[in-house]
């Protein structure tokens, strides 16, 4: 007997029929005698309507409300999933993230879970019951509702498996696994049957949104064992989906390149012409810091005549904020610029591959790809594992599909 959490998303739960299914799945690991604890998404689609109806009624609403109201979408979930698994004659019972108590930081709209009270799920289980938990939402230490940022239902199931020290926390999605890209996207993607997790890591930070990235964080902190399978298939089917593993498999054959990523959520914002000095880098993203503006990529062009330009990214929904804080700090003489511009529609490619610590030349196939195709690129960086480039928003499907196939990922290591 396991115990076992189950993930699954707002596709998923998309449509009562869906939710019946789940539910048969959900039955079906519980007659086989495991203990199931099952955390679900808001229905298709209801997170937006809901958070455009708060738009509706003001362009800037307080993040404090946005929660309450988005909160509501995953309470609709469990409710029905519970009925529809009473439905099939077995125990169940319904929770919000605050019933549980999953405590928060006050981070309205991106909170991170602190701490889990997992007395209440335990002793259900204990009784043989199912438990259904509302993902994406907690409440902060003053009983106020929290969210955890767009796709936060997967940290929601990652985070109580942790806790419950879960035997395996399923996340079933809309696709059968992880592919070396979104297969919407490159049809001939291949599902990968393992993936380590520093992989995933970095595949989740640089846009696949398969998993949030605070799942994949919080699964290497506690080391959950981690597994992407289809809500899709037969509830009896045993198809194992793709697990991530935190140990190099020495007898499998490694692809140098695992995976390809892309995140049009990008905007870039440089100062032109500031002067060539110790201290300007400084200058320009200490207030962007202090505004609380995350940046990702950061380039320095090499100054000809004692000036330079900076450029950086950051997300596209703090690109208008990002711009306002360097002009405010240009006009108050915090530092000079000839001007400060910014491009919102750009789009960050990244190819993610372990194999990549052991071969060199890499970028140089990755540039040679997209230079075939006429894509310019405006920026690169690299990590060990990671070669990212940052190119106009208009060309991301072209510049993973060449890459995907420039790289032959549709054949898997054996092949290659
Ligand atoms: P859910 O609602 O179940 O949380 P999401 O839409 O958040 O589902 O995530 C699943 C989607 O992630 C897939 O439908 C697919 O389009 C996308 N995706 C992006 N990259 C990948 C990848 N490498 N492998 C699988 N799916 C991916
Ligand atoms: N319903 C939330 C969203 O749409 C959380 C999730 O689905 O994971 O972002
Ligand atoms: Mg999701």
């Amino acid at each position: 007997m396991a115990l076992i959490v189950q993930k699954y998303g707002g596709t998923s739960v998309g449509s009562i029929d869906r939710i019946r299914n789940v539910a048969r799945r959900v039955a079906r690991f519980h007659r086989e005698g495991h203990q199931v604890v099952v955390v679900v998404s808001a229905m298709a689609g209801e997170t937006n309507r809901l958070l455009a109806l708060a738009k509706e009624v003001s362009p800037n609403p307080e993040p404090r409300e946005l929660d309450v109201i988005a909160a509501t979408g995953e309470q609709v979930t469990i409710g029905l999933l519970a009925i529809a698994l009473h439905e099939l004659g077995v125990k169940a019972r319904s929770y919000t993230g605050g019933q549980v108590r999953i405590l928060t930081d006050n981070a309205h709209t991106k909170a991170r879970i602190l701490e889990i009270d997992e007395e209440r799920v335990r002793r259900d289980l204990a009784d043989g019951t199912i438990v259904v938990v509302a993902g994406f939402q907690g409440v902060d230490k003053h009983g106020n509702v929290t969210t955890l940022g767009r796709g936060g239902s997967d940290t929601s199931g990652v985070a109580l498996a942790a806790a419950l020290k879960a035997d395996e926390c399923q996340i079933y999605t809309d696709v059968d696994g992880v592919y070396t890209t979104d297969p919407r996207i490159v049809p001939e993607a291949r599902r990968l049957d393992r993936i380590t997790f520093e992989e995933m890591l970095e595949l989740a930070s640089q846009g696949s949104k398969v998993l949030q990235i605070r799942s994949v964080e919080f699964a290497g902190k506690y080391l959950v064992r981690l597994r992407v399978l289809s809500s899709f298939d037969d509830p009896d089917s045993t198809a194992t989906g793709t697990l991530i593993t935190y140990e190099e498999d020495e007898d499998m054959e490694q692809a140098i390149i695992s995976g390809i990523a892309f995140n049009r959520d990008e905007a870039k914002i440089s100062a032109m012409g500031v002067e060539d000095r110790p201290g300007i880098a400084y200058s320009i993203l200490g207030p962007i810091a202090e505004s609380n503006i995350d940046v990702d990529m950061i380039v320095q062009n090499i100054g000809a005549s004692g000036h330079t330009d900076f450029s950086s990214t950051v997300n596209r929904n703090e690109y208008q904020k990002a711009l306002g804080v360097l002009r405010e700090q240009k006009e108050k003489g915090r530092f000079e610029a000839r001007d400060i511009i910014g491009d919102n529609r750009i789009a960050k490619v990244s190819v993610v591959g372990i194999g990549m610590r052991s071969h060199v030349g890499l970028a140089s196939e990755m540039v040679k790809a997209l230079a075939g195709e006429g894509i310019n690129i405006q920026m690169i960086s690299t990590s060990e594992i990671k070669i990212a480039v940052v190119i106009d928003e208009k060309y991301v499907e072209l510049a993973v599909r060449v890459l995907h196939k420039a790289f032959e990922l549709e054949k898997g290591p054996e092949a290659a």
